[in-house]
């Protein structure tokens, strides 16, 4: 039987990998970097000893994901570390939306939305395991829970903005919203709901806990199944073209659509050649990774015990900013995503010195410094936060895209979040792994999207098998 040939060692190039090598089918994986893992690599960024994630933190779709669980990582040694609270969303005052596992738990914190919350995310949420099959794959499919899978699909239609209208609280709404803005789409968008629904969905179904020892042990459990089973990985090997790899073997590309154009766009069929050209990137991401001694001091307690905090303030401030960075302006106060994973996992720190994960949501390619602005916004919920700043690194839009060739632009979830790309995703075909004759793509282009859970790779392995089997 031929080899296949895997270029990107992220979290779907990995699954993909290791569901063919676990099929019995040999599997080289071809990375660009040093070392393996892509989106889920983590490293001593400030150089005093602390364990920070580059990219992924919390990972609600890894921990249930139908091929993480298939492969048993495990068994690898990967073990999930769970926050005592899941998602803090601060508001001005000490107050705050707070999100933990226990979905009556949380509707009992919200107060006059408590109801409300419930009854949206209540039994997609209870359902959300058996809907698992039906969300990890394209939208276009038959549904194995149609009933169900209608309660969780209707609001994700929505725009935030109109779900929202369903909270009558500042923290019912700010919570909400800012689960939704994971999408970096406007919140006045179809669809701006779709994220949100998931990932609120994911938390009361499995939370969202932090990996042990950092987002690397995801990609070394992946890699140690690919090996176990015959596979082999070369790094600091970066693939310029597919004519390099063995002719008439088939080839599995990790990369964004432009990727795969610039990888072998001559052997392409032209109209999916002229799709992937015209599949459309988002806004980017700024990250700041900091040693913070003692933690930031967050005015709200709940914040303090968060692994995740949300920081932007109101949902309309929320809604302003989101919007200024689809429209490739940079608003004056970002929205934020803080992670705090020391906290469900302390091998992360050196006694009180702890890494603090930090990204703001700015326009595609901005080359301008969010560093200010992105501590300003955290000082303005956790006064006195600046003065326990022991050491920073920032990463800009262009750093990203030099990291990871996969975030054009900046763009850390490749590919822009609007209607046509969350149901046709990167272009309009039954197939959407197939790419042309023994070539496919897997990445976070391809569908359920952005994430870490593996689904693309296991869904495109599955494709290059029912190929093979011919
Ligand atoms: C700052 C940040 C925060 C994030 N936070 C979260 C989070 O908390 N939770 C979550 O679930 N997700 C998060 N994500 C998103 C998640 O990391 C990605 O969606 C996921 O890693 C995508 O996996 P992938 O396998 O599609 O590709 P990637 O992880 O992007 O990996 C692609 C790999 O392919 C390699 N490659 C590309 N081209 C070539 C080539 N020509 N030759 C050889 N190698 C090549 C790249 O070097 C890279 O290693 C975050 C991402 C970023 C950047």
């Amino acid at each position: 039987m031929s080899r296949v040939h895997i270029i990107g060692s992220g979290p779907n190039g990995l699954a993909c990998a290791a569901v063919l090598a676990r099929a019995g089918v040999g599997v080289t994986v071809y990375e660009a970097a040093s070392t393996i893992g892509g989106g889920t690599r983590s490293i001593d960024l400030t150089g005093q000893g602390l364990i920070h994630d580059v990219c992924s933190a919390a990972h609600p779709m890894a921990v249930a994901s139908p091929v993480f669980l298939e492969l048993d990582l495990e068994a690898q040694g990967l073990e999930w570390c769970f926050p005592e609270i899941d998602l803090a969303h601060p508001l001005d005052g000490g107050r705050a939306g707070v999100m933990v596992r226990d979905i009556q738990q949380t509707a009992a914190g919200l107060g006059e939305d408590g109801k409300a919350w419930s009854k949206l995310f209540g039994p997609p949420s209870r359902a959300f395991p058996k809907l698992s099959g039906d969300i990890n794959q394209p939208i276009i499919h038959f549904p194995e829970h149609p009933f169900s899978l209608a309660r969780f699909g209707i609001p994700s239609l929505a725009p935030a903005t109109t779900l929202a209208k369903g909270f009558n609280t500042e923290e019912g709404k700010a919570l909400f919203g800012g689960v939704a803005a994971h999408s970096f789409s406007p919140l006045t968008r179809l669809m701006s709901s779709a994220v949100g629904m998931a990932l609120i969905c994911a938390a009361h179904a499995n939370g969202w806990p932090v990996a042990k020892g950092g987002s690397q042990s995801i990609a070394n459990a992946l890699a140690a199944v690919i090996t176990e089973n015959g596979g082999t990985i070369e790094t600091g090997r970066l693939i310029k073209s597919i004519d390099e790899l063995p002719a008439g073997e088939p080839v599995i590309f990790d990369t964004s659509p432009a990727g795969v154009v610039g990888l072998a766009g001559h052997r392409m069929p032209e109209g999916v050649r002229k799709a992937f050209q015209r599949y459309e990137y988002g806004p980017a991401a700024f990250k700041l990774d900091l040693a913070v001694e003692g933690g930031i001091p967050w005015e709200n307690e709940a914040a303090r015990k968060a692994g995740t905090v949300h920081v932007i303030g109101s949902f309309e401030e929320l809604v302003a900013a989101e919007h200024e960075i689809n429209y490739g302006r940079m608003p004056e106060r970002p929205f934020l995503l803080v992670g705090q994973q020391y906290l469900a996992d302390p091998s992360r720190s050196e006694g009180d010195l702890h890494p603090v994960w930090a990204y703001a949501h700015v326009p595609n390619g901005f080359t301008g410094d969010a560093s200010e602005a992105m501590i300003a916004q955290i000082e303005r919920f956790a006064p006195g936060f600046r003065d326990r700043i022991r050491g920073e690194t920032a990463m800009f839009p262009d750093d990203f895209a030099q990291y990871n060739a996969n975030y054009v632009g900046g763009d850390i979830v490749a590919g822009a979040n609007n209607p046509r790309q969350l149901i046709f995703r990167p272009r309009a075909t039954l197939d959407p792994y197939k790419v042309g004759e023994g070539m496919w793509i897997c990445s976070a282009a391809t569908p359920p999207g952005g994430g870490v859970h593996g689904m693309g790779g296991a869904n495109a392995a599955r494709s290059v098998l029912r190929s093979l089997s011919h």
